[in-house]
């Protein structure tokens, strides 16, 4: 890994940083390969050779493509970007606390905002944590409603209460906090019974302890789960009892949301949800830092696509046959 003095701290200096084509390499053959043996993304075989002059690699299997760069069977694969400018948009996503905008990405890196939007876009789709498994211990449990414009604040709560969806431009978002562990939030369709009972169900381990505010739609938890309830009408903290951790945790999404994207549409809120947890849950990670992060990142975005029977449709087949069996 590089000389954290080295280690860009604003999205200049990373422009700068990855300009080197050499730096971009380096870091992406670490990602990729990471015992230090170069393999064919289509065959897996390491008999290889690099050609410098078109910085690609032939392969000698017998298959269509001889020539593989370091973009193929990555997120970059089909895209004409070149890494010098992918990989600052993935250092900078990956450890700015508020995220950072198209509009700002498409400036320093001399791109259309269209442009800049979807690679961001791609980005926090490598950002998504795949499966962190159920949480069990003490898990607080909480919704919130992002977006909206600012309005009338009584029109908004009567809203709130006649329909429980917060509003038409509001979205609901469910989270989970594992206490001294990870955060998962997920979109969610309303705040009725039926829908956070099966999330919850889904997301937590039976037995274990689920602490929420007082909210009616939580009824019944207590049957799978050791549910605690704090009622914020009486107090905000009972003991162990409270929902801070994810109150703290919607404070940091809302200000990286109005701060840096000014508003976000429902329908893509999920990939900022996936963007802000990534940070959250690698946030005290001092030992690895920026380079480290950025290196989780980069992993997943090669993982996506190393899985490349998936995009052909051989592993869902796979899949089935497995369940079939
Ligand atoms: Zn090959």
């Amino acid at each position: 890994m590089m000389n954290t003095n080295d280690t860009p701290k604003t999205l200049l200096e990373a422009v700068k940083f990855f300009s080197d084509y050499e730096n971009c390499r380096k870091l992406m053959m670490e990602a990729r390969w990471p015992n230090g043996v170069v393999q064919c993304p289509f065959c897996g075989s390491d008999h290889v050779t690099y050609m410098d002059n078109t910085r690609r690699w032939k392969c000698y299997g017998k298959h269509p493509r001889a020539q593989f760069t370091l973009k193929v069977g990555t997120i970059f694969e089909d895209s004409a970007i070149p890494l010098e400018k992918w990989l600052p948009t993935v250092w900078l996503l990956a450890n700015c606390k508020n995220g950072i905008s198209s509009y700002e990405v498409a400036r320093a890196l001399g791109v259309t905002q269209k442009t800049a939007w979807f690679m961001l876009h791609r980005v926090r789709l490598a950002m998504r944590s795949g499966g962190l498994g159920m949480m069990g211990g003490e898990v607080e449990v909480d919704e919130t409603f992002i977006g909206g414009k600012a309005r009338n604040m009584h029109l908004q709560k009567r809203e709130e209460k006649i329909t429980g969806t917060g509003g038409k431009d509001k979205a609901a978002v469910l989270g989970f906090l594992r206490r001294g562990g990870e955060v998962k939030a997920e979109v969610i369709p309303n705040r009725k019974k039926k829908t956070l009972h099966a999330m919850v169900n889904e997301q937590v381990t039976p037995g274990a302890s689920v602490y929420t505010e007082a909210l009616a739609s939580y009824d019944g938890l207590e049957n799978q789960f050791d549910h605690q309830v704090v009622d914020h009408a009486i107090e905000y903290v009972k003991g162990r009892v409270h929902t801070n951790g994810l109150e703290n945790f919607w404070s940091l999404l809302k200000r990286g949301i109005k701060g840096t994207y000014v508003s976000v549409e429902p329908f893509h809120l999920a990939r900022y949800l996936d963007e802000q947890t990534f940070r959250y849950n690698n946030r005290n990670n001092d030992e690895i830092g920026d380079p480290g992060r950025f290196a989780l990142v980069l992993a997943q975005i090669i993982g996506k696509r190393l899985t490349y029977d998936e995009l052909t449709g051989k592993a869902a087949q796979e899949k089935q046959r497995q369940v079939e069996n």
